[in-house]
């Protein structure tokens, strides 16, 4: 099939990249000029792991990057808008680029005669296909969607650090739109054998990736306050705590040959310094706005939130606690990127983190093995150092940030220095024996 994929983000690209693999003739448009020149030269603009072996095996054969939408749009037979969707100030979702993209791809319908079916990826609230981007692809194209073209949605459930994997083997398929869309949709992902497909109607569809995102957040932020009433009656570790709640039938299923398959939601309900990234944040802040605004409120997500936002203070509470007064003491702080595996630093919680430290007054480095100092701004006077050993060799602590394979050499980049420093492990990712000196969320 040929596919116009619209936005060459972390969603537009994988898809693009995954649906080409699969075979489809796909062009993937971006406004970004710089971004479509490096796609073309082979350079993924993003760091994802198995994303240029994709690219390399597609480029130029069944995938082409592309600016020019309307070209891309009219030589296709299906659209997948992939354009963020970020939230306003007030938390309130922004469809600017939806609204935009949506008037492009009716402005390029407005000249062709077949059936071209239209399909939302990014992540929407529940009525956002009819309300917003059927009457703006009308509008823009003179047509009639549901009968000179179709409107549909398609939301993507991929993670970042394992997107290329999620994308090629996903856990369900969730479609839908008009008549003519959903055929389509079935079309494109004939490919994915075996994948659950659920076929409902737009608005249902929508919902299905808000309440997944908002489960995922609540089971962090749950851990998160478990975590929190464990440090301040003390005696409790919430990491053991963590591991005796996942033992349960419900996390943890014996199978006939004896051994245990434990749910993958258990990582999920542990404690740390928080969630961040571009979906979870930003899609519990949407939800909560549009609740407000439907006159329903959300007091359980709006506390997960508030647990999230709170988070970070927790790990300069521990230094605190451990160093006393903050000023002039070096701290080195490890990781940028909200998670592993990923170069996204939307919304991490290492940037509350370095603001509360140099406010501080402490003297703060950073380290991450993936992302570089150009996300540096607005934390204040804060050093960038490539090399972990260099981060750690003369701080008085370090907090760990994002649970990076790497900083799992801690231990024995500690045991070389003279001076221990202490470890504040944020993700609880090491043994609490494995430093001198430890101190961990929950603990
Ligand atoms: P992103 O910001 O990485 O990428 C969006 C891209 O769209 C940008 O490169 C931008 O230049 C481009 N763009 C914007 N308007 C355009 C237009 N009119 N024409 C062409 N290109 C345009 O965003 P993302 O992280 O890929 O997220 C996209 C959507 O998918 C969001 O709604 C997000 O919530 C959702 N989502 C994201 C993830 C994730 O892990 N990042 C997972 C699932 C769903």
């Amino acid at each position: 099939m040929r596919v116009a994929v619209v936005g060459a983000g972390y969603v537009g690209l994988v898809t693009a990249a995954g649906l080409a693999e699969h075979g489809h003739a796909v062009a993937c448009i971006d406004v970004d000029e710089s971004r479509v020149a490096a796609l073309n030269r082979g350079e993924p603009p993003i760091f994802e792991r198995g994303l240029q072996p994709l690219l390399q095996r597609n480029l130029g054969t069944r995938l082409v990057a592309t600016t020019d939408l309307a070209d891309a749009v009219r030589a296709s037979e299906l659209t997948l808008i992939c354009v963020g969707t970020p939230a306003r100030s007030d938390g309130s979702i922004d469809l600017s680029f939806v609204q935009r993209a949506s008037e492009q791809i009716g402005g390029a319908l407005y000249a062709t005669s077949a059936f071209h079916a239209v399909a939302v990826k990014s992540t929407v609230l529940p009525g956002t296909s009819d309300q917003v981007v059927r009457p703006a692809c009308e509008l823009s194209s003179g047509k009639r969607a549901g009968v000179d073209f179709g409107i549909g949605v398609n939301p993507e459930f991929l993670t970042e650090g394992q997107a290329v994997a999620d994308f090629m083997h996903p856990d369900r398929i969730v479609i839908g739109g008009d008549r003519g869309t959903v055929a389509v949709l079935r079309d494109l992902y004939a490919g994915f054998e075996g994948v659950p497909i659920v076929e409902t109607s737009t608005s249902t569809a929508e919902m299905i990736k808000y309440a997944s995102n908002a489960m995922l957040a609540a089971a962090i932020s749950f851990a998160n306050e478990i975590a929190n009433l464990g440090s301040a009656i003390g005696g409790v570790d919430v990491a053991e705590v963590m591991r005796g709640v996942h033992l349960s039938r419900y996390f943890s299923t014996p199978q006939d040959d004896g051994t245990t398959v434990t749910a993958s939601l258990s990582t999920f309900y542990e404690a740390g310094c928080g969630y961040g990234g571009s979906c979870l944040p930003k899609d519990v802040a949407a939800l909560i706005a549009r609740g407000r605004q439907a006159g329903s409120p959300l007091p359980l997500l709006e506390a997960v939130a508030g647990i999230n936002d709170r988070q970070p203070a927790q790990l300069v509470e521990l230094l605190r606690r451990e160093l006393g007064p903050l000023q002039g003491r070096r701290i080195t702080v490890l990781g940028l990127a909200f998670k592993p595996e990923t170069d996204d630093v939307r919304c991490s919680p290492a940037f509350p983190t370095l603001r509360m430290l140099t406010e501080a007054g402490a003297e703060v480095t950073v380290q991450d093995p993936v992302v570089g100092p150009e996300v540096l701004h607005g934390v204040g006077d804060v050093a960038y150092v490539e090399d972990l050993s260099d981060a750690v060799k003369d701080a008085d602590a370090i907090v760990i940030i994002t649970r990076w394979d790497d900083y799992l050499q801690l231990p024995e980049l500690v045991a070389m220095l003279d001076r221990p420093p202490l470890v504040v492990d944020g993700r609880r990712m090491l043994a609490k024996t494995s430093v001198p000196r430890y101190a961990g969320i929950g603990l």
